[in-house]
């Protein structure tokens, strides 16, 4: 059986507000100093449920991941974990791309692969958190897919998932090949073993271009991108703080009311 899990590098959604910079000119986000850039916290959990696959089935594991100035020992991590090989999609063409252009180039990297039975991706990145990727995979290799799963199992010729419902979760069976979007609820992603670490150091990479996997150059990068972003910026939050008044709680209370009623709150 043949996994591929897409993996993306993204900025630490833990990095401190005070280190978060836009670069409201060229409308982008800049990296934050000192701060290294990590896996994509819902791709961590896609690897593991891949790996629980492996374990339980047996299974290649193949990551994929698409950037720029991708850091080696991150993007190595699922590796680390237990993932048999990585390829990386590097190329200048790539870059300016949107939702589509990344499940576009991320299905043609598929394709490439040759022989696929699953394929695994966080419910969202958590950059843009826009959780269309996995899906527009699925759509531009017209299979079906499911998202977002908190467990994943492989039958013969299907896979049976839950799937995160607000009150619950919902048993779907589907054929492979598929596409799965995992979710947090699948449970903690393994920790990478010395050993791991060691293997996935001396492992290296597959780099792809856009002419290795067959790219029309329009559905890449800036001239595939469908998303005009107009303009990024952090929103100024302004608090006015104003003290309701009265000699006694009733007194307080009116006064909340009068002066809510003059802001149109209520
Ligand atoms: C408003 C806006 C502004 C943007 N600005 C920039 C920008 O300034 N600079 C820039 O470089 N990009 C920018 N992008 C593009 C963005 O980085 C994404 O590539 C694209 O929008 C996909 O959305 P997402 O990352 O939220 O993916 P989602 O759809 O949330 O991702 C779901 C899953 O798909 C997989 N996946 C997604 N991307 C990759 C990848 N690259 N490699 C492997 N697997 C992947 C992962 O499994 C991920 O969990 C912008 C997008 C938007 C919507």
């Amino acid at each position: 059986m043949n996994i591929v899990v897409c993996v993306k590098q993204v900025p630490d959604p833990e990095t401190p507000p005070s280190s978060f910079k836009i670069d409201s000119v060229a409308n982008r986000v800049m990296p934050a100093a000192g701060v290294p850039p990590v896996i994509s916290p819902f791709d961590e959990h896609a690897v593991e449920a891949a790996l629980r696959i492996k374990d339980a089935k047996g299974a290649k594991v193949t990551v994929i991941s698409m950037g720029k100035d991708l850091v080696m020992d991150v993007v190595k991590k699922p590796l680390s974990m237990g993932a048999d090989e990585l390829i990386l999609l590097q190329d200048e063409a790539f870059e300016g791309g949107d939702s589509f252009t990344t499940a576009y180039a991320l299905s043609m990297a598929i394709k490439k692969t040759g022989q696929y039975d699953l394929i695994l991706c966080g419910r969202q990145a958590a950059d843009w958190d826009v959780g269309q990727v996995g899906l527009g995979i699925a759509e531009l290799l017209g299979i079906p897919s499911v998202a977002p799963v908190k467990k994943v199992e492989a039958l013969d010729g299907r896979v049976k998932v839950e799937r995160v419902v607000p009150d619950g979760y919902e048993v779907i069976e589907v054929p492979m090949p598929a596409v799965v979007t995992i979710s947090n609820e699948l449970g903690e992603p393994r920790y990478a073993t010395m050993k791991g670490i060691m293997a996935a150091a001396r492992k290296k990479p597959t780099v792809w271009t856009s002419q290795d996997i067959g790219a029309e150059a329009s559905k890449i990068g800036k001239a595939g991108s469908r998303i005009k972003l107009l303009k990024l910026f952090i929103p100024v939050r302004e608090v006015k703080c104003v003290m309701a008044e009265g000699e006694s709680i009733e007194e307080a209370a009116a006064d909340l009311a009068l002066k809510m009623r003059a802001a149109k709150i209520i």
